[in-house]
């Protein structure tokens, strides 16, 4: 795959060097049929290194995930080999079945199909805790 070339789809730019394995998994991109290319330790003026993932698909991108992974992410969506849009991510308030409580006393262990939902308690420190126990999430 030319990985300059995508004609529909999603760049997902500026990523933390390093970070882009994790954000890779947590997306779950190594499920999906269409062409996936990471490209790590990309030099960028304004952040030194950063990685770089581009997906050749118009694929929903849960922005949650990517603003709780690495929040000074960038997303441009590609249509017919055009920039058409351009979005930014943030720490999101709230993550919904993206990491689960580690907590064995949690009644999210035993009611197997109430979803992990987590909190920001406190956006500097990036700290979530499950809203059923308030066990801290390890990130
Ligand atoms: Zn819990």
């Amino acid at each position: 795959m030319n990985i300059d070339s995508i004609q529909n789809g999603v760049v997902i730019d500026h990523i933390t060097a390093g970070s882009g394995m994790k954000l890779y998994d947590l997306l779950g991109l190594d499920k999906l049929d269409c062409s996936v290319a990471i490209i790590k330790n990309v030099h960028s003026g304004k952040m030194g290194k950063k990685d770089i993932i581009k997906i050749d698909a118009d694929i929903p991108i849960d922005f949650d995930v990517i603003g709780y992974v690495d929040p000074g992410v960038t997303l441009d969506f590609i249509k017919d080999g055009v920039r058409v849009d351009k979005k930014n991510v943030d720490l999101p308030e709230k993550l919904k079945g993206v990491i689960k409580c580690h907590n064995p006393r949690c009644i999210t262990s035993t009611e197997q199909e109430l979803p992990h939902v987590f909190k920001l308690t406190d956006r500097e420190k990036k700290i979530y805790r499950c809203i059923y126990c308030e066990t801290k999430a390890n990130i």
